[in-house]
């Protein structure tokens, strides 16, 4: 009996990989079909310039209107298009995107820079440079309006830092993102230059109710400095923390109080942002 059990264990055991397989496959040709009819959206969040309020550029972030299913974020599907291979169209689309709402504002009027994530996998890519040259081209952008996000994955990478350097030498900047949640490397960060880097959300959650943290925010920033680069605050929510990293020496942030991700249409026309003093 023990025996016909196994067997069977193995049996269901095999029937739902093959289940967890075929989903995975509907999920990749879904999404293929996604970026190719134009189901992606593309929102933007405000960053704010914290000596001065003003709004000096948006992030582009992805999502997936997927029929049935309802608005996707990025953590739903940035996994899968990067196992696949599918990042690299997709990543084509949200660069073109941005770029082209960059002119966009510019020609209303509104001095925005764009910042656009990348993925390692993308950066690798070697027809990466040539698309992004591409879109700049088609799009009109200047390239030092546009902003590159990589994370310190990107430093495991050979071919990803030679796209990284080379986007660098085309006077388009590069950020590093989420900064001090991956394999963080003070020699990698010394050899290759980075223009801004982004201090993580988890950092700045924990401001006001851990002093050890408030201490490494002020060494990174004190690190970004020091390498000339700018720094930008993630997840900023309240007064507090925005206070706390001006005073801090921080120069940008970003986060849900000055802003939510939105679609272009809906964007805030203001050009600058009053700052509620703690
Ligand atoms: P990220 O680049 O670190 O983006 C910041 C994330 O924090 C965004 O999540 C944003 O909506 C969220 N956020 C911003 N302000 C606040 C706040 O005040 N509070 C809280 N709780 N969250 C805030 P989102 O849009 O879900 O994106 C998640 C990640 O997906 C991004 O992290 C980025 O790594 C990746 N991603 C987004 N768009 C793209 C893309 O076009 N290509 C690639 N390769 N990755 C992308
Ligand atoms: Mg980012
Ligand atoms: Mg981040
Ligand atoms: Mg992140």
């Amino acid at each position: 009996v023990a025996k016909r059990e196994g067997g069977n264990r193995v049996r269901l055991f095999q029937q739902e990989m093959g289940e967890q397989a075929l989903a995975r496959q509907r999920d990749k040709t879904d999404l293929r079909t996604a970026i190719e009819t134009g189901q992606l959206v593309v929102h933007y969040q405000p960053i704010v310039d914290l000596a001065t309020g003003a709004v000096t550029s948006a992030e582009a972030l992805v999502r997936w209107q997927r029929p049935g299913t309802g608005l996707l974020g990025p953590d739903a599907f940035i996994g899968l298009a990067e196992e696949t291979g599918l990042i690299v169209p997709l990543g084509e689309k949200v660069l073109e995107s941005a770029c082209d709402q960059a002119v966009r504002w510019h020609a209303e009027g509104r001095s925005l820079g764009v910042t656009v994530n990348v993925s390692t996998r993308e950066l690798s890519n070697s027809g990466f440079l040539p698309r992004l040259e591409r879109v700049l081209a088609t799009t009109g952008l200047q390239p030092g309006r546009l902003t590159i996000e990589v994370t310190e994955s990107v430093w495991a990478d050979e071919p990803a830092m030679r796209s990284l350097v080379a986007v660098r030498d085309a006077g388009i900047r590069v950020a590093l993102d989420d900064f001090g949640t991956g394999y963080s490397s003070l020699s990698y960060l010394q050899r290759y230059p980075f223009d801004i880097v982004k201090v993580d959300s988890s950092f700045t959650r924990a401001l006001g109710n851990n002093g050890r943290t408030e201490g490494v925010i002020r060494c990174i920033i004190a690190l970004a400095d020091v390498l000339g680069a700018k720094t930008v605050a993630e997840g900023i929510e309240t007064p507090q923390q925005a206070d706390w990293l001006r005073a801090a020496g921080c120069s940008y942030a970003q986060g849900y109080l000055f802003g939510k991700p939105t679609e272009a249409a809906s964007w805030d026309t203001r050009t600058s942002v009053a700052f509620p003093s703690s």
